[in-house]
């Protein structure tokens, strides 16, 4: 049936009395969360800050995807929190399996080895299956296929600051397609094979690199080495055109060809990353300052004590991570001639 990945119909809710953007002033956006039953009230919290801190005054929809059916608990307990539709997706099965053309064997071996040097996630199966999953198959379920920006949230987030315009609107409006609150260096050990990949795609495709690139944020010797700095991925708000368009779908496909989600683990933060920096113009790409964010065990949190009191921030400045020394955005902001905030070279380290 058409429906089968979607278990239960969007639920209309009673609207709130406060200035919502009228309908033909909404943007086509939706808020969207990965995750198991047993994520629930990790995820509540999320929610509950997202809520407080935005949606409540422009009530956008919120698609949760899972790989298992969600219970009746999540869709209860999530459903009365968010302000939007709420829309419950169950991934299909071969998005979240072996591909036929991998080697389970040498799947399996790959991560014994990385268990031995004890890299993060290394051995594990479902941790590469949600990489590859959010790499590249995310915005081709059939909720997402009605909006063209999402907010991407992950459980046990923080969102530090009021954000009182409506931020997917100011996204079409300023033409950007990729922001982010955080960035840094991969760990080396989970992608020792992403840029030869990556390389080996551009050699052959040459028309998707975009003229006005962010090359040298990602490479430090002009496209020799990846550096590994990447957008942390587990907040975004982007355009899911840029997902749909031909560069991304022809360079997931050679990825995933390559095995390295399996051989390797690889994350979507790089393969993101990576795919923004050389297809998308960087005047598209965007750096939150204003919105102070967590996920353990980084923060944003805006060092201008004048931005904080507009904005009502609720987080440490001395923790913020933006100008830290081994943090990648004191990089994009050379490199996209962005002004700096008030006071961040006494937060440099
Ligand atoms: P980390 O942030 O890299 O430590 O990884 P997380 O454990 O936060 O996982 C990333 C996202 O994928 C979160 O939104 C999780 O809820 C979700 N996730 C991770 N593993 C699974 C899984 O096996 N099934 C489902 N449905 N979601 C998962
Ligand atoms: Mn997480």
């Amino acid at each position: 049936t058409p429906n089968a990945n979607q278990q239960v119909p969007a639920a209309a809710k009673p609207k709130a009395a406060a200035a919502v953007p009228a309908a033909q002033d909404k943007i086509k956006a939706t808020f969207v969360s990965l995750a198991r039953n047993s994520d629930l009230y990790s995820l509540l919290g999320s929610i509950r800050q997202v809520e407080d801190r935005f949606n409540r005054k422009f009530e956008y929809d919120w698609v949760f995807l899972n790989d298992q059916p969600f219970n009746e608990e999540f869709i209860a307990e999530t459903t009365a929190l968010v302000s939007g539709k709420t829309k419950y997706g169950l991934i299909p099965k071969e998005q979240w399996s072996y591909p036929e053309w991998i080697d389970q064997e040498k799947a399996a071996l790959a991560r014994e080895a990385m268990k031995e040097k004890k890299v993060i996630y290394g051995d594990s199966v479902p941790y590469r299956h949600m990489c590859r999953y959010e790499s590249g198959f995310f915005w081709r379920h059939e909720l997402m296929a009605e909006y063209e920006y999402y907010w991407r949230v992950e459980p046990d987030i923080k969102i530090y600051c009021d954000i009182d315009y409506d931020i997917f609107k100011w996204m079409k409006d300023n033409n950007k397609d990729y922001s982010f609150t955080i960035s840094l260096p991969e760990y080396e050990a989970t992608i020792p094979t992403l840029w030869k990949t990556t390389k080996e795609f551009i050699e052959q495709n040459k028309q998707y690199v975009a003229e006005n690139n962010l090359l040298q944020w990602i490479s430090s010797d002009n496209g020799e080495t990846y550096n590994g700095c990447h957008f942390w991925s587990n907040f975004e708000i982007a355009n899911l055109n840029f997902w749909r368009g031909e560069a991304y779908t022809k360079y997931f496909e050679f990825l995933d060809k390559a095995g390295g989600f399996f051989y390797e683990r690889w994350g979507d933060a790089p393969v993101h990353s990576i795919a923004v920096a050389l297809f998308m113009n960087k005047d598209k790409v965007h750096f939150f300052e204003d919105v102070g964010y967590n996920h353990v065990p980084f923060h944003n949190c805006p060092v201008d004590p004048e931005v904080r009191k507009q904005k009502n921030c609720a987080c440490n400045p001395n923790e913020d991570f933006t100008w830290k020394g081994y943090s990648c955005t004191s990089k994009f902001y050379t490199l996209t001639d962005k002004k700096r905030m008030k006071g961040w070279e006494k937060f440099a380290d």
